[in-house]
């Protein structure tokens, strides 16, 4: 695999990897060979061992923009192909002309990348469109019907959706089903050339009207369809149907294991037996891919379900689909969220075919963990209130020296202003404090932070009596990192920015989205569900070197969590914060 694809976490074994680790041992896929792209048997025989150790893929539908979901997905699929010395495929499932669209090809290229995979190295570049196939499911569909499996119906939809049957009754079979392959090779034939309007005919597998499975009963293969596809433009006036074209996109490219998720189950009988009728025919290589099943991956306080995620976008529920709300892998990276994050969560949660439905609060748990490690820390103050040290002489300032990373003192230290006036948060002032409040209140004593500490000796209000400044003295032998730091033994410990200095920037701070863990569970209506208070928009005032911060740089502003600087809003020298996620901590240990 690529160097660029990260190194595992030491991932938890699961019934997939067992089940790879079983087809390495036993040389299942030894001896296949790999023309060094997608095709035919013939194009593979002719060619040398498959390099790769097993082929997966991520197939995606170009018709919105990934979720979290699928990103358990990716982790999956390229995490295999990384760890087993195999390669995995970013597939473009784009076989229904009528939904994709450029836009999301591009974000899906650069989600993928951002999750810190690739598709992509000296040897190969997997990176594929599945309607660049359609000559070769042409020539499958066309084998099928000489072969005598497959054959063209001509019903209506509704006459064929009551012959279909039910769970518990058997299907009919078509007045068509008996055709000649002569008959079926020339309705194909016509129905390639344009002679029919869309829906008059449709090309079936010639299976079983009977079976238990629905899905066995002779599935659609073909569609008329005369629409214009994003790639091939008015080519084609026939599409497969994506039973049938998924597979054979998996043979074609020497796909060893085909892994989805769970729905697919009823569909793995089809997968099969397509497969089987073409190898038979000498179209697709042996070995062939195998299909095998995962649970989706379900968060509370989310939908991942794109059809829903277009609703919230179209109907202007949320900002775009990068809106730092959304479940989407955009939205996630102006959030602030990271890729390793994902990693963890994606091991954490594990891979099986049980249902679960994870708490978005172990998301946010690997988020922080990453963050915490990643991230340098720095001063804000969200709710400011002014603080005066009526001791210190005006017109003065020094610098104080704050660690930018308590785990890594290797990142060094910055200085920071200090002068009369402060900025300090309102709510570590009390005019008559409550038990057990250590912070400011007249007469008692905290240490602002990385400074001085302080004794409070009163306020200031305005005529409605809100209280608009903080007075108090300092105690100039206190200053940290000095020998008389310790000299005064006090509880608090606060944060300040020095207000002559500070930034003054807008904060976003974000909660859910919805107010419930199962958004439109039951009967409800998602949307009536939705959290109006998802987004709250502050103005903070902030340490002065975070001017600067770059867009889409993160730190941790001490107390209050994680923010980015947002990609899109920052301005040069202007930055706006989201808040990614919040501390794990309260405040409560350290600042009492
Ligand atoms: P949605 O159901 O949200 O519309 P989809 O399955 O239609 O998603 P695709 O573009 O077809 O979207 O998905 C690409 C891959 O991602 C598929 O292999 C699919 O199984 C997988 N995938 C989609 N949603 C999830 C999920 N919640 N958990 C795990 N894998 C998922
Ligand atoms: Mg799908």
């Amino acid at each position: 695999m690529s160097k660029s694809n990260p190194t595992p976490v030491a991932p938890a074994a699961n019934f997939i990897r067992n089940i790879v680790e079983a087809d390495l041992a036993a040389g299942k896929y030894a001896l296949r060979r790999w023309a060094g792209r997608p095709g035919l048997a013939e194009a593979h025989a002719q060619a040398p061992l498959d390099p790769a150790r097993i082929r997966t893929r991520f197939p995606p539908e170009p018709n919105g923009y990934l979720h979290f979901g699928h990103a358990k997905s990716i982790c999956l699929n390229f995490g295999l192909a990384r760890d087993f010395g195999g390669r995995c495929h970013l597939r473009f499932d784009d076989t229904n002309p009528e939904k994709e669209e450029q836009e999301y090809v591009d974000s899906i290229v650069d989600a993928v990348k951002w999750l810190g995979f690739d598709w992509q190295d000296e040897q190969e570049n997997n990176l594929y469109y599945a309607s660049n196939y359609f000559p070769w499911m042409l020539q499958c569909a066309e084998y099928l019907i000489a072969a005598g499996h497959a054959y063209v119906d001509s019903q209506s939809a509704e006459e064929m959706r009551a012959n279909r049957g039910t769970l518990t009754e058997k299907g009919k079979d078509s007045p068509f089903r008996n055709r000649s392959i002569a008959e079926n090779q020339d309705l194909f034939k016509r129905m390639q050339a344009g002679e029919f309007a869309d829906g008059t005919h449709v090309l079936r597998a010639k299976i079983d009207m009977a079976s238990p499975n629905i899905n066995l009963r002779d599935p659609a293969i073909y569609r008329i369809r005369h629409a214009t596809h994003h790639n091939t433009g008015d080519q084609y006036c026939v599409y497969p149907m994506y039973t049938f074209a998924h597979p054979i996109e998996d043979a074609l490219e020497n796909i060893t294991h085909s892994i989805c998720t769970l729905e697919f189950e009823d569909q793995r009988p089809f997968y099969d037996w397509l497969l089987e009728r073409l190898a038979e025919g000498g179209l697709l290589q042996r070995p062939l891919p195998q299909q095998y099943e995962f649970s989706r991956l379900n968060l509370t306080y989310v939908v991942l379900s794109k059809r829903k995620l277009i609703q919230l976008v179209e109907e202007r529920h949320v900002a775009g689909w990068d809106d730092p709300r959304m479940p989407t892998l955009v939205g996630a990276r102006r959030r602030g969220y990271t890729p390793q994050g994902f990693q963890l969560l994606m091991d954490r949660v594990g891979v099986s075919k049980n249902d679960a439905l994870i708490d978005y609060s172990l998301l946010e748990d690997c988020m922080r963990e990453t963050m915490n490690e990643q991230d340098e820390r720095r001063i804000a103050v969200l709710d400011p209130l002014k603080l005066v040290i009526t001791n210190y002489p005006e017109g003065q300032s020094e610098l104080c020296q704050a660690p930018n990373h308590p785990l890594k003192p290797e990142l060094g230290k910055r200085d920071m202003p200090f002068s009369r006036e402060l900025w300090i948060e309102r709510e570590d002032f009390m005019e008559a404090p409550s038990k057990g409040y250590h912070r400011l209140y007249p007469g008692n004593m905290a240490r602002l932070r990385y400074g001085y500490v302080v004794k409070c000796t009163g306020c200031e209000k305005d005529d409605s009596g809100k209280i608009t400044a903080v007075l108090c003295e300092y105690l100039p032998e206190t200053r940290s990192g000095t020998p008389g730091a310790d000299s005064v033994k006090v509880k608090g410990n606060l944060h300040w920015v020095c207000a002559a200095h500070a930034c003054t920037a807008e904060v976003r701070l974000y909660d859910r989205l919805f107010k419930t863990p199962s958004p439109g569970a039951g009967d409800t209506d998602f949307l009536t569900e939705l959290n109006p208070d998802s987004c709250r928009r502050i103005t903070a005032q902030l340490e002065a070197c975070l001017k600067e911060a770059r867009p889409g740089q993160r730190f941790q502003f001490e107390r209050h969590g994680y923010f980015v600087a947002d990609p899109i809003d920052s301005k040069a020298g202007a930055p706006v914060f989201n808040r990614a996620v919040t501390l794990k901590d309260s405040w409560g240990k350290t600042g009492g």
